[in-house]
């Protein structure tokens, strides 16, 4: 019996309650829209303050996701620039209400770009970002110039993050969907990812509505996706980080996915 903790993605109005609703000790959730490059809000009615005393209180672990649109990677400047600036605030809000740590999709480069230039912008967005909690870079289902698709890509932004003052504070946020949508065998992935990363900080577990390596993002409950269950299940045992699941809501559905999961450790 393992007692990895498992929580789900939950609406960031009230996240104790979404956590309170599904028993879990930790939820992720959105601070303001993730699709917009206006800026974190905090949506809980006590506010930041209250967020983080409340999740102290109740013994709820908190983890914020980064809006989708954040590419610090590109070589655009409209896109890096603004995403830069976002990811600071995000990270000074995530770090105002405790969290345990930021998830961040790596990005990418455009087309006719040299990849390591992306790696090199990473590099260069750690170095300009103020770490106050553990920036976690999410791997990526899709696109062939993305930064965190494929492991080559993962280890040439880990080769030129390594080196920053802040490297500790960079970690490794595995999504089982992503992983085999994005054509990484889930029998190896958690050594594949470790032997570049050193380590494994988050696991966004989701069944995939896909095939292997079609490069779609589509997350499905456990069970009702293209994901050998026990190959899922192996992947988050042999992770052993805490596990977020970011498959369909509501709670109930949840709670079920939990049970599955645990069923299978
Ligand atoms: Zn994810």
């Amino acid at each position: 019996m393992t007692q990895l903790a498992i929580g789900a993605h939950v609406d960031q109005t009230d996240p104790i309650a979404e956590a309170r609703a599904r028993n879990a000790p930790l939820v992720q959730f959105f601070l303001g829209d993730p699709q917009g490059y206006q800026g974190p809000e905090f949506a809980y009615a006590g506010g930041a303050e209250g967020l983080k005393a409340d999740a102290e209180a109740a013994g709820i672990d908190l983890y914020v996701h980064a809006p989708y649109i954040v590419n610090v990677a590109t070589t655009n400047n409209r896109i890096r620039i603004p995403s830069r600036k976002l990811l600071q605030q995000h990270v000074d809000a995530a770090a105002s209400i405790g969290a345990k740590g930021l998830i961040v999709h790596g990005g990418h480069v455009n087309k006719a770009d040299d990849p390591a230039k992306g790696f090199d912008n990473w590099r260069k967005a750690i170095e300009a970002t103020d770490l106050k909690l553990p920036l976690l870079i999410e791997n990526t289902a899709g696109g062939d110039h993305a930064m965190t698709r494929y492991l080559d890509r993962i280890e040439g932004v880990w080769a030129a993050i390594s080196g920053t003052e802040q490297a500790d504070l960079v970690g490794f946020c595995l999504d089982t969907c992503h992983a085999h949508a994005g054509g990484n065998a889930l029998e190896t992935v958690v050594e594949d990812v470790r032997r570049i990363t050193g380590r494994i900080d988050l696991v966004h577990c989701n069944d995939s509505r896909d095939e292997f390596d079609s490069g779609a993002d589509r997350h499905a409950n456990f069970g009702a996706g293209k994901i050998d269950p026990d190959l899922l299940a192996s992947v988050v045992r042999d992770a052993g980080a805490p596990v977020v699941c970011e498959t369909p809501g509501p709670a109930d559905a949840h709670v079920a996915d939990f049970a599955w999961l645990r069923e299978r450790l």
